[in-house]
């Protein structure tokens, strides 16, 4: 390392074998920064840009390499304090969309930009919401509203589901309580993704959201996805076992679209399957589709499970679903996802009574 004036400095960082080598590196000394210095018995707060450029993608000698770094380090500050740049040149876009978007989601929850929306999940026989899906959002200043099938997977590989997964199921607990204060007692449902699923805290997590809300355990319904729990078919059964206890229900998510072996679906103590949306799209066109939405039916009542639909669109889906015994549907002909201060009105509108005449949807 070097001073190579004013408040610059040069790093040189050997054996790096991926440009996210040294973006890991940068986000290691922007933390080490962030630590506040005492002097003369005050504290003081220093943050560091930082640009990078790496040999020999971004330059063969040392003026090029120190050139593009700068370039670089110009573009971190142009994003704001405390952000680093790769030199782009050495990455392709998308590589470096997904670094940018990871290092802001680092910050998402401490700039409270991550917030749930609930969609419902609606019984065929009665009309009435059953439940509300929690579905994390995230609003960032540079990115806009990002989707989660873009940002989950991040926050799932670089760890950061480790504090974002507690945050829905603390949000989401509260936000049930809240319904059932105001008379509607509808269960919540958050997804759990496969590493939070095979995390050592899990259990723990939801036992705290639940104290934290004052919800009863029954209120609560886990969804994991049917890959994450044939990962590991028998520590899945512990946990999921540990969670029933407690009198949380627990939902295989996209059902159809992993390997399950059917055995071994058998042996997971479960509550509910969800038909992915991926069959439900065609199910009143193609053949195939409702040959596989009719079969999964009829697998989950003779598993005495229930079964969701989920991605309803069209009435002639809901027809199809409603005459081969679907339990229960959830997709935007009911209501797309809504903010939690438009709840009120939704299950206000979905109170029993006949509803598939026409009225049900709001959104
Ligand atoms: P999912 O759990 O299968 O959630 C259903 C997704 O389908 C949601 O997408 C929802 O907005 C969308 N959807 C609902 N009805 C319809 C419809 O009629 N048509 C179509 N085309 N789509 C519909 P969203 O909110 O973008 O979430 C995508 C996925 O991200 C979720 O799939 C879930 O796997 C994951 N996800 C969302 N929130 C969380 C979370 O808090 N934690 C974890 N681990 N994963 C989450
Ligand atoms: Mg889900
Ligand atoms: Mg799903």
């Amino acid at each position: 390392m070097a001073r190579v004036g004013g408040d610059e400095f040069t790093v040189v960082i050997r054996n790096v074998h991926h440009p996210v080598d040294t973006a890991k590196v940068a986000e290691l000394i922007q933390a080490a920064l962030r630590e506040p210095l005492m002097a003369g018995g005050r504290e003081i707060f220093v943050t560091g840009s930082i640009g990078i450029s790496i040999y020999p993608n971004d330059g063969t000698d040392v003026e090029t390499l120190l050139r593009n770094s700068d370039t670089a380090l110009h573009r971190a500050k142009e994003q704001g304090l405390d952000s680093f740049r790769l030199f782009a040149a050495s990455m392709n876009a998308e590589a470096v969309q997904r670094l940018r978007l990871e290092s802001e989601l680092r910050r998402a929850l401490a700039r409270d930009e991550l917030f749930v929306h609930y969609q419902p999940v609606v019984d065929l026989a009665t009309g009435e919401i059953q439940g509300m899906e929690a579905l994390l959002r995230w609003r960032n200043a540079e990115h806009g509203l990002v989707a989660p099938s873009e940002f989950v997977p991040i926050a799932e590989r670089t760890g950061l589901l480790s504090t974002i997964g507690p945050f829905v199921l603390k949000k989401a607990c509260a936000q049930a309580k809240a319904w059932q204060r105001e008379g509607n007692r509808v269960s919540v449902a958050v997804n759990i993704s496969p590493r939070q699923l095979h995390h050592v805290d899990l259990v723990r997590h939801v036992v705290e959201a639940l104290d934290g809300a004052g919800l009863e355990a029954s209120l609560l319904e886990l969804e994991i996805t049917e890959s994450s729990a044939m990962q590991n078919p028998e520590a899945t059964i512990q946990t999921l076992n540990a969670l029933k206890s407690l009198g949380v229900r627990v939902s295989i998510d996209d059902f159809g679209m992993g390997y399950s072996s059917l055995s071994q679906l058998q042996r997971l103590p479960i509550d509910t399957l969800k038909i992915d949306r991926s069959f439900v799209r065609d199910i009143s066109t193609d053949p195939g589709d409702a040959a596989i939405a009719t079969a999964v039916i009829t697998l989950a009542h003779s598993l005495r499970l229930k079964v969701v639909a989920e991605g309803v669109e069209t009435q002639e889906q809901l027809a199809f679903l409603a005459a081969h015994n679907c339990d229960r549907v959830q997709g935007f002909l009911l209501s797309v996802p809504v903010a939690d201060d438009r709840c009120a009105e939704l299950l206000a509108s979905h109170r029993p009574g006949p509803w598939r005449s026409g009225r049900g949807g709001v959104g």
